[in-house]
């Protein structure tokens, strides 16, 4: 039998009352691709996210997460990690202690959870901080713990949303590094960011959503060359986002 796609979604639709913040997308990427998913402000990525992830029902459509229904919770939990935005931190709690709980929700065995929260902490410089409490964190440490958190369980497809936002440049090259080693080892990234260079530098493939519909997709040197703009990422991102004039009137680059 073919094995799933990491992410698949048909007709992906979700309304609010008369809006409709997602409208019929459609989606197929296979294991270990790194997709960057642009779209201006309100498109609906969070909301797209938010359906993958299983924390919000589609109104209609349908998605699977490795094969398994996004209605079923039970059944894609184990498969994805999630960084929200504004991730779900325990201020009271230390680091070690948020990551020890979540591992218990995912119900990860103990030696293996200790074990790999140890490891990720060193990874992202988090060792020696991780008995203080989170609430005495800076945002980009409070973000590195979620992103750890959304790593713990070695899920087949992490969805991030901004995951390098608030990062100082070496903690955000850290970042980039980890979701390409992740991406090598066939685990599934899909990424929300407004920062271009991210998804440049990562993506094998970009989808932007506009008004909630996928109005491009694909190869990002393939896209870049069918921009009107020039070959640039923000090209293609103004182009199909319709900001072409916007686009076509910007100075060229010195
Ligand atoms: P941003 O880049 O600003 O984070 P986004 O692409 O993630 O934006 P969404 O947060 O998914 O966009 O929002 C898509 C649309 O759905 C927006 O018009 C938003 O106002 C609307 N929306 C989101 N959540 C709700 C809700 N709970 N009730 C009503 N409308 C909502």
């Amino acid at each position: 039998m073919r094995s799933p796609q990491a992410i698949e979604a048909d007709g992906l639709t979700k309304r609010y009352g008369d809006a409709t913040a997602v409208d019929g997308v459609d989606l197929s990427i296979p294991p270990g691709t790194v997709y960057g998913f642009l779209g201006p402000n309100g498109a609906g990525k969070t909301t797209t996210i938010r359906m993958l992830a299983t924390l919000l029902r589609p109104t209609a459509g349908t998605a699977r997460i490795a094969g398994q229904p996004v209605t079923d919770r039970a059944a894609v939990a184990p498969h994805v990690g999630y960084l929200p935005e504004s991730p779900p931190l325990f201020d009271e709690l230390t680091a070690r202690e948020q990551l020890q709980y979540h591992a218990g929700l995912q119900d990860l065995p103990g030696d293996e959870a200790a074990d790999r929260i140890e490891r990720l902490l060193d990874r992202f410089d988090l060792a020696a901080d991780a008995d203080d409490r989170i609430g005495t964190y800076s945002k980009g440490m409070q973000q590195k713990t979620a992103l750890v958190q959304a790593l713990l369980h070695d899920p087949d497809v992490v969805l991030l949303d901004e995951p390098t936002s608030g990062l100082d440049p070496r903690a955000a090259r850290t970042v980039r590094d980890l979701l390409a080693e992740l991406a090598a080892g066939e685990t599934t990234v899909f990424l929300s960011t407004h920062i271009l260079p991210v998804v440049d530098e990562l993506a094998d493939v970009v989808g932007v959503l506009s008004d909630g519909r996928l109005v491009a997709e694909g190869d990002p040197d393939a896209l870049k060359g069918r921009a009107e703009g020039g070959g640039t990422l923000e090209d293609v991102f103004l182009d199909v986002t319709g900001d072409a004039d916007l686009a076509a009137a910007r100075p060229e680059e010195p």
